[in-house]
């Protein structure tokens, strides 16, 4: 197997900590803010995307781990002194598919789409791969990760051996602009196959190229389920509903009705491809290319929704927009409240990481109150178990949804 020289442990450039900057790390959270950090040693000055060994103020070894410039200096690969090279790659890629099969989710009949690496869940802080039947999607969120691509392609290959077709590489947008990386989209490996993927039985297109995240959100997979299991002759609003994905599972729980809104006509066209690819010429099913606010205003029907599902963008992105995003939630619970039947069903979700479950729930409450509706919670979701989270990194927590009755 090839190794790399420039990742033998000792060559690796130092970085020391400040005094009493090791806790958190001793706790195994994977992340080491700038300001932990005292010194760095070494030959040459750090380049962004290096492999560096973590030492503490009195020189103990701690980590090793990706350094870049930004407020998390470093993400960290290993607690341990060992190689990161190809096999250290292979190894955590592997223990990170047999998670997915022991759990059900790899390997089963008509669900060939997953998750199959979550950053720092998996412990491969700022790496994202999602399995699209026989094509994987790769996304770098650190220029670690983005320097160590072709090494990680090469170990998904040997994991997966002939199962796998070809590698997509899609982190023009996630890595930092101003590391002036030059990283273009394309593939490692292989070429474009077949776009059909299969989530629990339903086909969807997967638009890798041009597509939101790796081209579908994966993570909304259970809480599509549970649409499927309410959606009984209901008349169902899919908001912000991108691919289709909750509106194909209401169409195959047997809804009377399913409507499909998204701002973008781009989504809209997905939707339709994805409907006829499983429903074709069914025409309980129809897409609104409009923004979200002006549809609810003016909905086309005239006797109201009785399952409406909100999952919006992610409000805040960050902790600063917190303010504003809560506003948002509000604002757009409020609607759905006020137009939805008596005895209807409301999915409302958030994926802003920084908007916390109590957070999100507090928008949502006051919402119902606004409305003056009356509310129970049927069932609280959040992501699902290809998206695990490292309990030593709560911040990897991000979905959150409320299954709500309302009277
Ligand atoms: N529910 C989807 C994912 C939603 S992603 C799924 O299960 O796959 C959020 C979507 O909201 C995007 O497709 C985006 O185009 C759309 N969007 C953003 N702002 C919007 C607005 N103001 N009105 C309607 N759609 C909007």
């Amino acid at each position: 197997m090839k190794q790399s020289s420039t990742n033998v442990n000792h060559e690796l450039k130092k970085i020391i900590l400040r005094r009493g900057k090791e806790e958190s790390l001793r706790r195994y959270h994977p992340w080491i803010f700038s300001g932990a950090i005292h010194h760095t040693e070494g030959d040459a000055p750090l380049d962004e995307g290096d492999t560096v060994e973590v030492l503490s103020s009195d020189g103990k070894f701690l980590a090793i781990g990706h350094w870049q410039i930004g407020s998390i200096a470093v993400r960290v690969l290993t607690f341990r002194r060992q190689h990161i090279d190809q096999t250290f790659w292979q190894k955590r890629i592997a223990a990170a598919l047999e998670v997915r099969r022991s759990i059900g989710i790899a390997d089963r009949e008509g669900n060939d789409t997953y998750r199959l690496v979550h950053g720092e869940g998996d412990n491969l802080p700022g790496l994202v791969i999602d399995i699209y039947g026989a094509t994987a999607v790769m996304q770098a969120h650190s220029v670690g990760m983005h320097v160590c691509r072709h090494e990680i392609a090469e170990a998904l290959r040997e994991v997966f051996g002939e199962q796998l077709k070809a590698i997509y590489y899609k982190s023009e947008t996630t890595l930092p602009f101003k590391a002036q990386l030059g990283q273009e989209n394309g593939f490692l490996w292989g070429e474009s196959g077949n776009d059909v993927a299969y989530e629990n039985g339903l086909a969807f297109h997967i638009d890798w190229f041009k597509g939101q995240k790796t081209g579908f959100f994966i993570d909304q997979r259970d809480n599509r389920s549970l649409v499927e299991r309410y959606a009984r002759g209901r008349k169902v609003l899919n908001m912000f509903c991108y691919t289709g994905g909750f509106s194909v599972y209401a169409m195959r729980g047997g809804a009377e009705l399913v409507h499909s809104v998204d701002s973008s006509a781009k989504a809209v066209e997905l939707v339709d491809a994805n409907m006829e690819l499983n429903f074709p010429g069914d025409n309980r099913h129809a897409a609104f290319a409009e923004d979200a606010f002006k549809f609810m205003e003016k909905p086309p029907i005239v006797s109201p929704y009785d399952l409406i599902i909100l999952d919006p963008p992610a409000f805040a992105k960050h902790k600063d927009a917190l303010h504003n995003a809560l506003r948002g939630y509000t604002k757009l619970n409020a609607k759905a409240f006020e137009m939805i039947q008596p005895g209807g069903i409301l999915f409302t979700f958030s994926c802003s990481q920084a908007v916390d479950k109590d957070h999100f729930r507090t928008a949502v409450f006051t919402a119902a109150a606004m409305a003056r509706r009356k509310v129970r919670i049927l069932h609280q979701l959040h992501q699902p178990a290809d998206h695990p989270v490292n309990i030593y990194h709560p911040e990897g927590e991000y979905l959150k949804g409320l299954v709500l009755y309302v009277e």
